[in-house]
């Protein structure tokens, strides 16, 4: 019999990982391909980033809940988050769809509101695209291109101990967002009349469905003339992306958990749902953040970022990536992250 391996044996990570083990770069302008936020292409003095993201209904939204005009918003976010990420400027996008006869032109309109406010707020162009028609819901796919100085790009890979660790906002209210908006639908679903109440959740509601990109940290980092020696977008869960930084440079990280900035509202949240508001920023995900390391020189100037949070130190390799629990103890850092294919088979 044919050898068949089930998806779910190697993850997501895994999975590209081993796909895309013999894949080699023949062009000399490709200065780097697989492997971070996005790809670097030289395009003679600068250098041009580009990224592609996929949404997936039914996997990445739920239009229960979900409205179309923040679908669109965030369909652009989370691909220009990907290019701040390697610390340059989003400059277009294209969009293609794959839609089903459910949806009526006003929908799309709708989601391209969305998308063109979303396009405004980050000043990127929309230049293209493809539509089609799919059998059943809506997937989207966006592909942002940036650009940035060959020496301004920070790549996941450029860690060294003693860099300190830092993130630009807090996390885990997108993951408790979600289940606030799950939990919702399910109580709609048994009794169809009750509208839900939202107002009180807004700041989690609005991080799981319209998410923003750290625009701002991007554009202080160029006026202050600092370098992140490492960064990555908060796309599955500080657990995960700190593993991505640490494999990339090769290097350990020490996280102290009670530097981890957790909002008031999501923390609340958490302990509603029977959650460890640690466990939902280290692995929620769809923060839209940025992670990021820099060389203790830069502390002082990093300390007057607006929106910065500083919660460790990369250390070496041999001395693991570990979490110093607001209890006292030590313990490795474990990374779920999403895990799509199991959820969804
Ligand atoms: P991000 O979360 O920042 O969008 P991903 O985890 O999706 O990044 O992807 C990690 C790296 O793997 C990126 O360089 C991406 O371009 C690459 N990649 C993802 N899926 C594929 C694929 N199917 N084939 C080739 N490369 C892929
Ligand atoms: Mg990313």
């Amino acid at each position: 019999m044919e050898k068949r391996t089930d998806i779910n044996t190697l993850g997501e990570f895994g999975l590209i990982e081993h796909l895309t083990k013999d894949v080699t770069v023949k062009n000399p302008n490709t200065l780097h391909g697989i492997g971070d936020d996005a790809a670097v292409i030289d395009a003679g003095k600068d250098a041009l980033l580009i990224s592609t993201d996929l949404l997936v209904e039914g996997i990445h939204f739920d239009l229960m809940y979900t409205p179309l005009k923040h679908l669109g918003y965030k369909a652009v976010v989370v691909n220009v988050s990907d290019i701040y990420a390697m610390n340059a400027v989003a400059e277009q996008i294209t969009i293609s769809l794959a839609i089903s006869n459910r949806f009526s032109v006003e929908a799309l309109e709708e989601l391209y509101e969305g998308i063109a406010l979303a396009c405004k707020m980050y000043n990127v162009d929309l230049i293209g695209g493809d539509t089609t028609s799919s059998p059943k819901g809506l997937t989207i796919s966006v592909t942002a291109t940036g650009r940035a100085k060959k020496e301004d790009i920070v790549y996941r890979s450029g860690a060294k101990p003693g860099d300190i660790i830092c993130i630009t906002g807090d996390l885990g209210a997108a993951y408790l967002g979600l289940q606030l908006l799950e939990r919702e639908k399910q109580v709609y679903l048994a009794a169809p009349g009750v509208q839900p109440d939202l107002e009180q959740k807004k700041y989690l509601v609005e991080r799981q469905l319209k998410p923003e990109a750290a625009k701002e940290s991007i554009a202080y980092f160029k006026k202050k003339k600092i370098q992140p020696t490492a960064m990555i977008d908060i796309s599955d869960g500080l657990a995960s992306e700190v593993f991505h930084i640490c494999k990339s440079s090769k290097v350990g990280a020490f996280i102290e958990e009670a530097k981890i900035p957790i909002h008031p509202e999501a923390e609340e949240m958490a302990l509603k749902f029977s959650l460890d508001p640690t466990m939902c920023a280290l692995n929620g995900g769809e923060d839209y953040e940025l992670l990021f390391t820099i060389d203790e020189k830069d502390l002082q100037e990093i300390r007057y970022m607006p929106s910065v949070y500083i919660i460790g130190e990369i250390v070496d390799a041999k001395d693991g990536i570990k979490l110093h629990t607001s209890g006292g103890n030590i313990h490795d850092l474990k990374a779920q992250g999403w895990k799509h294919f199991e959820d969804k088979a």
